[in-house]
Order: structure tokens, then C-alpha cells, then sequence
């Protein structure tokens, strides 16, 4: 993984001629020919396209070197093709008692991978000094699938040749983070159950300075593994995958899209699917951090992590707004102004020009929501009630202080305000909760869509949850209102409520449809959008069934009023 540099402008080409191909000599043959491997003058290595590529197509798939799952999802997914578990549940290895597979074709698909941490896994835990710290961490566990990798394929194997061709930033790095390799290697070391350095030559590690390059190598080129709706369930490596450098405008993006079609001896698959068009000689970016988030927060995660700063297109342009830093014009006259900052207070409407008097007041919100955002989410889990309650108070501060909703922290916080109402309907729903979660839904699409471009997978499966709220039966709806009645509910700025009876099946249909667009080009055309696609197909069929029996019985009882003649003909 590399530094980005601008995309999509006459300097890119440039920076083909500048550049020359790098022989692959006979690793990753998981590359398409659409892609070459090209090393820069100065800006490393990196993926250019050979062809135009089309919004949506699949660049290539491939299988991870490795992928585990965290810890609090091992029993909720498959430890081997990582899918979610099967309405008759998972089977577990009954050796470590740790790992869960979908069925014994799986268990026995993994079984060489797991035979070492089978065995690590149970020592572990014998040794381990509460219940709470009986299983090591995802990165530990990752890291000895990669040790044993390296040791069961060899050391001259393409396999390990692939992952020790990957770069690390060991030498650039932070004292606090070899501080941490270091802490890590113990860790490790442990695992694997090694009492003396010379027992780290099977895994072609000379010392514990190698063991220590090993990590800085996997820390800078670990991807989050998610399932087909984007949750994050564990961590992966990919060398082909980790050829791809990083921009905050990227035009492709890696997911999981779990084929229903697909075998489960190659899942977990990863994609990289084309979401912005690209041009022969054009490199490939994918980003490595939330591009829905302003210029500092990537930046600062782009250093810490990976230890670079970015130069792509997105943090050099100079525009007038950020959507996400950004407010509403005083006068509301329809513009936005940049959102006021410690160094400069001064901001007005760019249409209207008019100057925003409350900056100081506004800083305020900015700041008590990012204090709040951080506390919210570190009571999510623990304390979920206290978090909704933290939220539902800040949402309307940040709001009336004028943030639009793209802008940071409101996004995040309505993202989080989201996630903790959903988990409150899977327990029990109510028609105002259920109420309050399309409002807040309809808000969060609303923000996404100025800061991702369509047919990103976030949003996509934003709109395709949308869809699923709206199709929910209500419980206790307000009022019917006739099939064509007009609703105010896209215009988010209006009322409060939410549209009811036929008018919300309506919506929802129309939702669905547009989420099933927007899925296509995500998960990527061939996979007909993924599961999350098939997902919201099925949807379809029945909201189109459920409305066609609306349709039919608003029909029969016009019919039946005629026939007692109670209405004219
Ligand atoms: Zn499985
Ligand atoms: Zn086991
Ligand atoms: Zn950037
Ligand atoms: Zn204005």
C-alpha cells in the first residue's frame, strides 16, 4: 500500500510515462490482464488499468490469503467462507471449542489452516487468566494463520512469496507504533507456544526483529472483512488486493459480496468493483479509511495507520464548501456556508453571501458533538440505552446550530442514532420507534448522498435499508391514505411524520428499486448486487404482490359500492 496521488487529470498519464512495469515473476495470477503492476518514479508501486472500465464491473475476485473473524463474531459466522450463520446454526470444533463452521464441509475445507490453531487455541485458553481473555485477539489469530501459512506452503512457495512481497513501513514508523508491534510479537510468540528464537526458523524468521517486520507488514495491509451488508466481522490479507493504493476519492472499492451462487469453498471472495469510470493508463485507488469524513480526521487516520500523507484529488481540491464541513445559510436562502473553525470564524453563504453571525455558538455544537459522538460511541455496546439517549439529545443541538446533514459530526451521529434504534426494533418494535428509524434513515441518506457518489456501497445499502424500514408492517398505523396521495416525506426539511398505509408501500417499492440500482453497481453487476441484492429483489416481488392486493381490494370495494349503488356510475 502506497501514496495516493491525484487521479482523473492529465498529470495521471504523466505519471504512466513516468512510470514502468514491474515483472510479476509468476505471483499474483489472480490479476486480470485488464491490470498491470507499474512502479513509479517516486510514488511506488501500484494497479494501472489497461482498458476503459465501465461504473459496476468486476475487476477480479479473489480468495484471501488469510481472513479470521473477531472475536465477538465467531459464533455468528462461518469460521471458514465467513458467511452468516444458517437458519439451523453453526457446528463448532469440538477440539478447541472456539471456532464455528457452517457444516463439516467447511470444517474439513479449513482443517489445514486450523490444525495448528486448533491446538494453540486450547493452550491458550488453559493458560488464559480469566474466562474474558480465553481467546487471543483477531490480529494474534491472524497472525498465526500467517505463520503456519508461511510453514505448511514453505518458504519459497508462491504463497509465501506473495506475502513477503508486500511493503511495510517499518523504518518511517512511529516509536509508539513498533512499541506496539513489539507488545504484539509477544503476544504471538505466546500463541504459537515458542520458548527460544531458533523455534521461528520454520516460519523463515531469522529474529525477533523479523517477527517485528512480519507485523509492521500485516498491520499497514490488513482489510476489514465485512459481510454482504457491510457490518464489519473480522480482518483479512490479501497481497493482490494490497497492490491497490489509497485515494479518498478512490474509484473502485473491495467487497464481499457472498454470490449466492458462489461455492463456499471460495468465499470469502473479495471483489474490487469499478465505481467511478476509469481509462486505459488511469491507476486504481481504493480507500483505506470512511471518506465520508472531512480532510483532518482521514488525514490523521491515514498517518497513524499507514503513515503517509494523502495527495489525492479529493484533499487537494480547492473548493468553496465541503459538504462535509458544512452549514446552512443564515437566511436560508438554499446555499451553504463552510462550517466556522478555531482558526477562521468568518464564513458566509457562497450564493447569497450573507455572514454567519453565531459562530462562537456553532464551534459549541461542533465540539459538544464531537465529545458526544465519542462518548455515544463508546457506550454503544455496553450501554446501548444511554447511548440512544446521548444521541437523541445532540442530533437536535447539532441541527438547529445549522450542520447540514452531510456535515461532521451530524452524519456520524445520525449513522450511530440509526444502528442503536435498528437494535432496539430487533427486540421490540413500536409504530413511533419504527417512525422515528425512517426519519432517521431518510436523514442519513440524505447526508451520504452529498459526500459518496452513487452506486458506493455504503450507500447503497443505506437506501436498501431504507427500503426494508419503509416495507416493515407498521404496528399500529396512523391513518390510510389512498394509493396517489403525494407525500412530503422526501423533502426532509418539512414535517415530522412519516407516510402511512399504501403511500408507505408506495415509497417503500420506490426505495427498494432505487437501492437494487445503486447495489448493482457496488456489489458489482455480475453478482446481481450480491446477497444484499437478492435481498432486496425478494423485497420487491412482495411489496409489488402486497400493493397489487391493496390495488385489487381498493378496486373490489368501488366495485361492490357501485353494484349496491351507493356510488354514481
Ligand atoms: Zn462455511
Ligand atoms: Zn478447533
Ligand atoms: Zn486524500
Ligand atoms: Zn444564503
Amino acid at each position: 500500500m502506497e501514496i495516493a496521488r491525484p487521479q482523473g487529470n492529465p498529470a495521471v498519464n504523466a505519471e504512466v510515462e513516468n512510470s514502468k512495469p514491474v515483472s510479476l515473476s509468476g505471483l499474483h495470477k489472480d490479476l486480470p490482464s485488464t491490470l498491470e503492476v507499474r512502479q513509479g518514479k517516486d510514488t511506488g508501486r501500484g494497479l494501472y488499468a489497461r482498458d476503459r472500465l465501465v461504473v459496476g464491473s468486476i475487476l477480479f475476485a479473489t480468495r484471501p490469503h488469510v481472513s479470521v473473524l473477531s472475536t465477538p463474531q465467531l459464533e455468528s459466522y462461518c469460521s471458514y467462507c465467513c458467511s452468516a450463520a444458517p437458519s439451523q446454526g453453526l457446528k463448532r470444533c469440538t477440539r478447541c471449542r472456539k471456532i464455528w463452521y457452517c457444516n463439516a464441509t467447511c470444517q474439513n475445507a479449513d482443517w489445514a489452516e486450523h490444525k495448528h490453531e486448533c491446538s494453540a487455541l486450547q493452550r491458550w485458553q488453559a493458560n488464559a487468566p480469566s474466562p474474558d481473555l480465553s481467546i487471543p485477539s483477531d490480529a494474534i489469530r491472524c497472525l498465526g494463520r500467517i505463520l503456519w501459512g508461511i510453514q505448511r506452503t514453505g518458504l519459497d512457495s508462491i504463497w509465501t512469496r506473495e506475502f513477503s512481497g508486500m511493503q511495510s513501513h517499518r523504518s518511517s514508523l512511529p516509536p509508539s507504533a513498533f512499541e506496539s508491534h513489539t507488545h504484539l510479537a509477544h503476544s504471538v510468540v505466546r500463541y504459537l507456544g515458542i520458548s527460544s528464537p531458533a523455534e521461528l526458523a520454520p516460519f523463515g524468521l531469522a529474529s525477533a526483529g523479523d517477527l517485528v517486520d512480519l507485523i509492521s507488514r500485516f498491520t499497514t495491509n490488513t482489510f476489514t472483512l465485512t459481510s454482504p451488508s457491510l457490518t464489519p466481522v473480522g480482518i483479512c490479507i490479501s497481497p493482490t488486493m494490497a497492490l491497490v493504493n489509497h485515494s479518498c476519492e478512490p474509484n473502485v472499492v473491495m467487497v464481499f459480496p457472498h454470490t449466492p451462487n458462489a461455492l463456499s469453498s471460495q468465499e470469502p471472495l473479495m471483489h474490487l468493483i469499478v465505481i467511478r469510470e476509469i481509462s486505459p493508463g488511469d491507476q486504481v485507488f481504493v480507500s483505506y479509511v470512511d471518506t465520508s469524513v472531512p480532510r483532518d480526521l482521514r488525514q490523521k487516520e491515514l498517518k497513524e495507520t499507514y503513515n503517509f500523507v494523502c495527495h489525492c484529488s479529493l484533499c487537494i481540491r480547492q473548493t468553496e464548501v465541503d459538504p462535509r464541513t458544512a452549514m446552512s445559510c443564515p437566511k436560508s436562502c438554499g446555499g451553504i456556508c463552510p462550517l466556522p473553525t478555531e482558526e477562521n470564524d468568518v464564513t458566509q453563504c457562497v450564493k447569497c453571501k450573507a455572514v454567519v453571525t453565531s459562530a462562537g455558538a456553532v464551534l459549541d455544537a461542533v465540539r459538544v458533538g464531537n465529545e458526544g459522538l465519542q462518548k455515544a460511541i463508546s457506550l454503544q455496546v455496553k450501554d446501548p440505552a444511554k447511548a440512544k439517549q446521548l444521541t437523541s439529545n445532540l442530533i437536535p443541538i447539532i441541527t438547529s446550530a445549522g450542520l447540514t446533514p452531510s456535515a461532521h459530526p451530524l452524519l456520524a451521529m445520525t449513522r450511530l442514532h440509526l444502528e442503536l434504534l435498528l437494535s432496539a426494533i430487533a427486540t421490540s418494535i413500536s409504530q413511533d420507534v419504527l417512525d422515528e428509524a425512517i426519519r432517521t434513515s431518510a436523514k442519513y441518506n440524505e447526508g451520504l448522498s452529498n459526500v459518496l457518489p452513487y452506486g458506493h456501497p455504503v450507500r447503497a445499502i443505506a437506501v436498501a435499508e431504507l427500503g426494508k424500514l419503509l416495507a416493515v408492517d407498521e404496528p399500529s398505523p396512523r391513518h390510510i391514505s389512498s394509493l396517489d396521495e403525494s407525500t412530503q416525506f422526501t423533502q426532509p426539511a418539512q414535517s415530522q411524520s412519516t407516510p402511512s398505509g399504501p403511500t408507505r408501500l408506495k415509497l417503500a417499492l420506490e426505495t427498494l428499486i432505487r437501492a437494487r440500482e445503486e447495489l448493482n453497481i457496488a456489489f458489482g453487476k455480475g453478482t446481481g448486487g450480491g446477497l444484499a441484492g437478492k435481498e432486496v429483489r425478494e423485497g420487491i416481488v412482495r411489496l409489488e404482490s402486497e400493493i397489487g392486493q391493496w390495488t385489487r381490494g381498493i378496486r373490489n370495494a368501488i366495485e361492490d359500492a357501485r353494484a349496491a349503488g351507493k356510488i354514481a356510475k
